[in-house]
């Protein structure tokens, strides 16, 4: 059987064609699955009966199922712990803000890369996800939630370039002129810096807006707090930061978590301006999330050491933290499931 949603539009074209259907079928199909978003064969009312019913001995509409749904009091933000077909748990983050709403998508079940503030891979790697599997925690929170979602940010649970080509083929699908139609330019994707495939997705020259967890401002202490920068330091990343402006016109941001004693010193700040203003970049500073199990502890220095940054010239915001009562932080609601 088939998974159905997997499929771009050229090889459902093939597939219909093989099961002997009319070309134009495979439009009217990709229509039914990616805007209307209907979850039967049944519901596809300008096909035939016996069309309909072909179609579903050779494919499948996969779904997901809500495990566990929050919704913070502060700020409506709501958490989904999604069940996969096969089991696997994962989590979608739904953002309401005034102009849009944003998803929070998450790309593995599971993570490999051990950062040791994030909760993320506390439980070890399991498997990548589908195209399907990113594509469907926005189709089925549009549908759970009735809102419709503007963007998209890929910084759940997992390592998006460690999942790489299903990730770019979930990138077309979302951005298909006959499907869901998302620009890319609505699109983010934050990676801990496998600077390979930055190198990689460069090439792509989409208009996706790529985001790098720095969280340090040398090599020594950014390879204590994520094991991946002894494979990629930091020179190299900046490297295929400067890469990936080059060729697709786009800024790369970079993410800073405030972790006390460790990287938010006012030192720190200043070595950290010297790293970011030459290639102009936006640094989002982001108030660390207290992790069950994990030692760090949130800094007290955010103010300070944003204002030291911004007198150095650094373009840099501090993060809003929304859902802070639902333990809306990557990987938190998997790994108290898996724990507990
Ligand atoms: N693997 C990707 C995307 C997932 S994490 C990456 O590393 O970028 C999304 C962002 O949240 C990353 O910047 C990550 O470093 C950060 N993060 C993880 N755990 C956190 C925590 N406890 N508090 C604050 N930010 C955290």
């Amino acid at each position: 059987m088939t998974d159905i949603l997997i499929l771009s539009l050229q090889e459902l074209q093939d597939k219909i064609a093989a099961i002997g259907g009319e070309k134009f079928r495979a439009k009217q199909i990709f229509n039914w699955l990616h805007v209307k978003q209907v979850t039967e064969f049944s519901e596809m009312s300008n096909l035939s009966e016996q069309f309909r019913v072909k179609l579903a001995e050779h494919f499948c509409i996969n779904r997901l199922n809500i495990q566990k749904k929050l919704v913070s009091e502060h700020d409506y933000t709501v958490k989904y712990l999604y069940g996969l077909p096969d089991g696997q748990k994962i989590e979608t983050v739904l953002m309401r803000y005034k102009h849009a709403n944003s998803l929070c998508i998450s790309t593995q079940a599971g993570c490999r890369m051990n950062c040791t503030f994030c909760a993320s891979g506390i439980t070890g790697f399991v498997r990548n996800l589908t195209p399907s599997e990113m594509l469907l925690q926005l189709y089925e929170s549009e549908r759970d939630s009735g809102l419709s979602v503007g963007s998209v940010v890929l910084m759940g649970i997992g390592e998006p370039l460690d999942n790489f080509d299903n990730v770019v083929k979930f990138l077309r699908l979302l951005s298909d002129k006959d499907g869901r139609n998302m620009s890319l330019r609505h699109v983010s994707l934050s990676t801990c810096g496998l600077a390979d495939k930055i190198d990689e997705l460069a090439e792509l020259r989409s208009g996706l807006t790529l985001s790098v967890s720095l969280h340090a401002a040398d090599d020594e202490t950014r390879s204590t707090i994520m094991p991946v920068n002894k494979k990629f330091n930091i020179e190299r990343i900046m490297a295929s930061c400067k890469n990936y402006f080059e060729k697709t016109g786009r800024r790369v941001s970079f993410e800073y978590a405030l972790i006390k004693d460790i990287n938010d010193s006012l030192e720190t700040a200043e070595k950290l301006s010297r790293l970011i203003k030459p290639i102009g970049a936006h640094l989002n500073l982001i108030p660390i999330n207290h992790v069950h199990s994990k030692k760090h502890e949130k800094s007290a220095n955010v103010k300070a050491f944003h204002e030291r940054l911004t007198s150095l010239g650094v373009n840099a915001t501090v993060r809003r933290t929304l859902g802070a009562d639902i333990n809306a932080a990557c990987g938190q609601l998997r790994a108290q499931q898996l724990i507990n």
